[in-house]
């Protein structure tokens, strides 16, 4: 074999590079290579996400995940900080206001109970006080909300960058490499190729593949249950401004708006219908037809838009739609971070910590990844959470 390395993350997404940085920064002192096919990120969920960050989930493994994270994409810039120069990710802690039908009261207080027991800062709010931090609502069909002021949104690829300089500054060597195989003896790995034909021998891989992750299982002859679902983000022009800063209005329907630079606004809905595949087209009448109406409906004010810019990225979706982090229970050696479906900005530094630590420690200290353990599907494990959006 022509090169070696002690470790070979697949992937220079926001979940590989922060795999890389918390490695090196945890004391990894290995040769650590991260393998990367589409260097400019063109189609990388991180480069295509919608920035959000919140702490409002439904499932306790989730909300710890998000609490460490939010503290610190706080620090961000501190943290990453290279030659004194630090990396500027726009976090916006604006909150997320998470609405809440009749029906849907009992979810919403049973969530808001969870969270405020895990430490979150979050407020159970009547729908009058809903419409003080977002005057323009329409309160029709509303009867709570919940409203974190800690949440909010980021540059996602500030972010991805922002890892990304602080890993290389700390030993890891990217390559512009798509890897074709991944090699395996005796239930062990044994190394990746490249589609140039490069073999690289190594005892350890991570999977940070995002939608791709399904096809670098198969590569390795292992079942990984990821697969690319299309998903949406809109930005649009209000021609009257809004005034104020918008947090991320969450309404019932899934429909989510907040503002964005320039005084614009940014919307999406995840499609229920949306067929499993590689999908990058953008559909304008998906947001014609399915989501200028509801958020006309719950912010007037935007029956009057333009239509700015759009495009499709993919979810990376696992059965229960949460995350997969461990090792893979039939290939000793392959390491996954993957299945993050909408959440994975936000949970990109509790994920990268808690994998360093299994790779490091051979557990979880800081940051418990054990919820997200790969074998749950197997156990009857899976995790139930509501609130993906
Ligand atoms: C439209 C949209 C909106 C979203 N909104 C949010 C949000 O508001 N908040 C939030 O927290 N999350 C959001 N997400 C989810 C979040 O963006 C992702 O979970 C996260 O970015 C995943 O990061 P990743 O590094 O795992 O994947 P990616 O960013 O996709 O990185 C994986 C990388 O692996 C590379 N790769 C794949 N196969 C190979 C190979 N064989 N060889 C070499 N390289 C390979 C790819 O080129 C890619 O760059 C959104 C996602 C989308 C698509």
């Amino acid at each position: 074999m022509a090169r070696t390395a002690d470790a070979v993350i697949i992937g220079a997404g926001v979940m590989g590079s922060s795999v890389a940085y918390n490695l090196l920064n945890d004391g990894f002192r290995g040769k650590l290579l991260v393998l990367e096919k589409d260097p400019v990120h063109e189609r990388s969920s991180t480069g295509l996400s919608a920035g959000g960050i919140r702490q409002q989930f439904g499932f306790a493994g989730n909300i710890r995940f998000s609490r460490y994270s939010v503290a610190f994409f706080e620090r961000f810039g501190e943290l990453m900080e290279v030659d004194g120069e630090r990396p500027e990710i726009d976090l916006r802690q604006r909150g997320y206001l998470i609405l809440a039908t009749p029906e849907g009261m009992d979810a919403l207080r049973r969530r808001y109970e969870l969270q405020r027991s895990l430490g979150v800062e979050v407020s159970l709010l009547r729908p009058e006080e809903a419409r003080e931090i977002v005057p323009h609502l329409s309160l029709e069909g509303i009867a709570g909300a919940t409203y974190c002021p800690r949440d909010g949104y980021l540059d996602p690829y500030a972010v991805m960058s922002g890892y990304e300089k602080k890993a290389r500054s700390l030993g890891a060597e990217y390559l512009v490499a798509e890897v074709v195989e991944v090699l395996r003896e005796a239930g062990r790995v044994t190394g990746v190729v490249t589609a140039a034909g490069e073999r690289i021998a190594t005892g350890l891989v991570v999977n940070a593949a995002g939608p791709w992750a399904g096809e670098v299982g198969r590569m390795a002859g292992v079942e990984v249950p990821v697969e690319p679902v299309r998903r949406h983000v809109y930005t649009c022009r209000i021609p009257q401004g809004v005034g104020y800063e918008l947090p991320m209005v969450v309404d019932p329907s899934g429909v989510y708006v907040r503002s964005e630079t320039g005084g614009r606004i940014l919307t999406g809905r995840a499609d229920p219908d949306e067929p499993v595949g590689f999908n990058f087209a953008a559909d304008r009448s998906y947001f014609m037809e399915q989501i200028w109406p509801v958020l006309a409906e719950r912010i007037p004010l935007f029956d009057n838009l333009g239509l700015d810019r759009f495009w499709a990225g993919l979810y990376e979706v696992s059965p229960d739609h949460n995350a997969i982090i461990g090792e893979h229970p039939e290939l000793e050696g392959l390491y996954l971070i993957c299945g993050f479906s909408g959440h994975g900005m936000m949970q990109a530094p509790a994920a990268g910590k808690a994998l360093a630590e299994l790779i490091l420690e051979g557990r979880f200290e800081e940051v418990d990844a054990g919820p997200f353990a790969p074998d749950r599907f197997a156990r009857g494990a899976a995790i139930h959470e509501e609130t993906v959006i």
